[in-house]
């Protein structure tokens, strides 16, 4: 993604959140997006994730011109390739867990049997095997992080975009969800991870800074 501008419009204010960021992500890359708060992170994964378009610049997505594209196109990407780990999990009230872990197999017309199988596992594999019945009113913020990992992973999308993945998990969680997120990546998974997190950003392989919404490869 080149030369990204994000403005958001706010009235008539403008707020210019992206200026001129270019990003390149290559396949296999585990990479961290360091920045403050209100820096743009959000905003530029969710350009990242196809969920948002940028106001100027260009961004191709394994060949496909992103800004031209159609939103069939986009909403396929999105379900086959993409998993979102959200800063606010953003999972559904009203499903249980396991519910919510199965349904990015279920868009993909996966079998109930078998999407609530892997759904399983990978809530097992997050210490919530005790909870699958659980709502997220009914899960500690570290719980629901939890239920966003093991959704955003189940379906092994070619690239993870994960925004403040820790940001709710005590020490230990935070090990076991990275080096989940390590184990993804050694399997040739793309993962870039949004963070204000230090710890989290020396686990990666490769580290940008957003500041004021710039990019730096190096302080
Ligand atoms: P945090 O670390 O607190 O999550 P962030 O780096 O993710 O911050 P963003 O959420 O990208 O920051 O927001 C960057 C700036 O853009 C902030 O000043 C925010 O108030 C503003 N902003 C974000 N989303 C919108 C929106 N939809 N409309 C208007 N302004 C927005
Ligand atoms: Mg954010």
């Amino acid at each position: 993604a080149a030369n990204l501008v994000k403005i958001y419009q706010n009235g008539s204010e403008e707020l210019k959140v992206l200026d001129d960021v270019s990003i390149q992500v290559y396949d296999g890359d585990f990479m961290a997006v360091l920045g403050p708060s209100g820096s743009g992170k959000s905003t530029l994964m969710n350009i990242l994730g196809c969920l948002d378009i940028p106001t100027a610049g260009e961004y191709y997505l394994d060949g496909l011109n992103v800004l031209t594209a159609t939103e069939n196109e986009l909403a396929e990407i999105r379900n086959r390739k993409i998993g979102f780990i959200f800063q606010k999990f953003n999972l559904l009230p009203r499903l249980t867990a396991l519910q919510n872990v199965m349904l990015p197999l279920l868009y993909r017309g996966m079998d109930e049997g078998e999407a609530g199988e892997l759904a399983r596992g990978k809530l097992t594999l997050l210490g919530l095997g005790e909870r699958l019945g659980h709502r997220p009113n009914e899960l500690s913020g570290g719980q629901q992080q939890r239920v966003a990992i093991a959704r955003a992973i189940v379906g092994n999308p070619e690239l993870l975009l994960a925004d403040e993945p820790t940001g709710n998990l005590d020490s230990k969680s935070s090990e076991d969800a990275m080096r989940i997120f390590r184990e993804l990546n050694e399997q040739g998974n793309t993962i870039v991870i949004i963070t204000h997190d230090v710890e989290v950003a020396d686990q990666v392989k490769k580290l940008v800074y957003i500041r004021d919404g710039k990019l730096y490869e190096n302080n």
